[in-house]
Formats: structure tokens, C-alpha cells, sequence
């Protein structure tokens, strides 16, 4: 039996996200996130599929963008907030058609596609807890440009478009944070488009790892070789040369689809400039 737990509500006294529910077992299998793994054992003893009690515990709200909010404006979300389970490969949008909700990523990981040419497909955004998906709602637009496809199972809170447009409106802190989001994006969409351009493909794999590690907060993580192939823009040949190297430099590990990050500073020495230059803008903007 697998269970999941969802942040659920707040303790007015404490003022922090206190209160789980817990779900009952996903047919696919997701994980216990890292704060469900930090109960204690007689805690998850008592869970039982199809079950739902209540347990407290204090965690942070995971994602960054909803974290950053004051306390009383992202009170007045809870009541339209969801939590969901993203599956890998689960696609949120298509382009040219109408999005429905906006996602927070608790634990997941979610890029935004583009095609080019006759229909080959390109990476340009990576978003996890740092950000949100649908952004561009924030700005009037409802129909989605891109794709946008679940890179890495997991949790999330989403709201209904509406919902988000409507308390986008009321909440200058909320506005605030978004702004911030799409500047950041547009950062690292630049960055991205001089990387692909002058920088080899093993150092675009250790910046594009690096992601990746900082959106999961994990130094392990699922990955698949079509995916790496569509950040780094290359085929699937150039794809498993660059991680033999870096394999070979015993940056990283590799097994069944698993990639451990073996050596985190020495993957940063051997990444292109982008990595810091990305993160650095990150830093500098929630200083
Ligand atoms: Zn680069």
C-alpha cells in the first residue's frame, strides 16, 4: 500500500500549514514525499488504505511561489487550492487550447514544450516548486501556447483559472510574486536560447541535472533519454555520449532510468555558465 499525505489547512495559532490528510493508495505508486517520510512510525502505522485521518504536523508550504505570499493572502487561496497527483508524461496543456487550471508544484516537475520546423519538439522552460504552470493567465492569456508535460511525478496544488484570475486581481502580493515568476522565466529562457547555441552538449547535461536537482530538491531523480534529448535539443546519441562522460568523471550515476548526482560540485565545475547565471538571477531576486 502506498499512501500520500496533502498539506490540507492552517493552525491559526501556530500561523503554518499544519494539518494533513491522507489519502488513500495511488495506482500509480507515487512516493511518500520527504516531510510524510519525516513522521514517525507509529504515525504511518495508522494508515490504512481508503482511510482518512487527520494527523498534525508543522511543514513549510513547499512551493516557493505560494510560500513567498503573506500569510493572509495565500489564506484566501486554501479555500480554491487543490492537491493533485501529477503523473510522468501526464500533459496539462496542448497548444492552442483553453487552460482550465494553474499548477503549483509541490514535488514535481513539469517542461514547457515548443515545435519547430515539421513538428520537432523542443524544450525551453523547466519549472518545479520555484514556480507555477499557466503563467501566462497572469497576463490575460487563457489559451495555451505550449505544451506543457509532467516531467517528473508528484504533487501539486492547482487552481481553476478563474479562481486565479479573480485573487490575481484582489492581491497585490500575489501579482507581486508572478511578475517576479515571469521575469525569472524570461531569464532562463534567454539563457537557455545562448546555451543551446554556443555551449557542448555534456556541459548543457550537467547545467540541465543541476535544474532539475534544484526544482526536485533531490539528488536523485527519474529521468528518461528522450527527455534529455528534447532540453538539450540534440538525438538521443549525443545524449547517452554526454552522460557516459559524465558517468566517466563520476559526477553521476545512472541505473534504470535513475540519475544520482554523485559529485554536486564537480558538477557545477563541469556545467556551462548558464547554471549560475540562472540561479545567481534566482538568488539576487528573493534577497
Ligand atoms: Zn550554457
Amino acid at each position: 500500500m502506498v499512501a500520500y499525505i496533502i498539506a490540507y489547512s492552517f493552525d491559526s495559532k501556530l500561523d503554518s500549514f499544519n494539518v494533513f490528510e491522507v489519502f488513500d493508495s495511488s495506482p500509480s505508486g507515487i512516493e511518500l514525499p520527504r516531510f510524510e517520510k519525516q513522521l514517525r512510525t507509529q504515525e504511518l502505522q495508522r494508515l490504512h488504505t481508503g482511510s482518512s485521518i487527520l494527523l498534525a504536523n508543522t511543514i513549510p508550504i513547499r512551493n516557493r511561489l505560494l510560500a513567498a505570499l503573506p500569510r493572509k493572502d495565500y489564506r484566501k487561496l486554501l479555500p480554491v487550492l487543490e492537491p493533485v497527483e501529477l503523473a510522468f508524461g501526464e500533459i496539462l496543456y496542448e497548444p492552442r487550447t483553453r487552460i482550465r487550471h494553474v499548477y503549483f508544484p509541490s514535488d514535481c516537475l513539469v517542461s514547457m514544450l515548443t515545435t519547430v520546423g515539421s513538428g520537432r519538439l523542443g524544450e525551453f522552460e523547466l519549472i518545479g516548486s520555484e514556480g507555477m504552470i499557466g503563467i501566462c493567465v497572469a497576463l490575460g492569456i487563457v489559451v495555451s501556447p505550449f505544451r506543457a508535460v509532467v516531467q517528473g511525478g508528484g504533487t501539486a496544488m492547482r487552481m481553476k483559472t478563474a479562481d486565479f484570475r479573480r485573487n490575481f486581481s484582489a492581491s497585490a502580493a500575489l501579482r507581486r510574486e508572478s511578475f517576479l515568476f515571469i521575469h525569472l522565466l524570461m531569464v532562463q529562457i534567454a539563457q537557455t536560447a545562448l546555451c543551446n547555441r554556443f555551449h557542448v552538449a555534456e556541459q548543457r547535461m550537467a547545467r540541465w541535472l543541476l535544474m532539475t536537482c534544484d526544482r526536485v530538491n533531490s539528488n536523485e531523480f527519474r529521468i528518461t533519454q528522450e527527455f534529455l534529448a528534447l532540453m538539450l535539443g540534440v538525438r538521443r546519441v549525443s545524449v547517452s555520449v554526454a552522460k557516459h562522460r559524465l558517468q566517466e568523471r563520476k559526477l553521476i550515476g545512472y541505473h534504470r532510468g535513475a540519475i544520482t548526482i554523485l559529485d554536486h560540485e564537480g558538477l557545477v565545475a563541469a556545467a556551462c555558465e548558464c547554471y549560475k547565471t540562472v540561479k545567481d538571477a534566482y538568488a539576487q531576486a528573493h534577497a
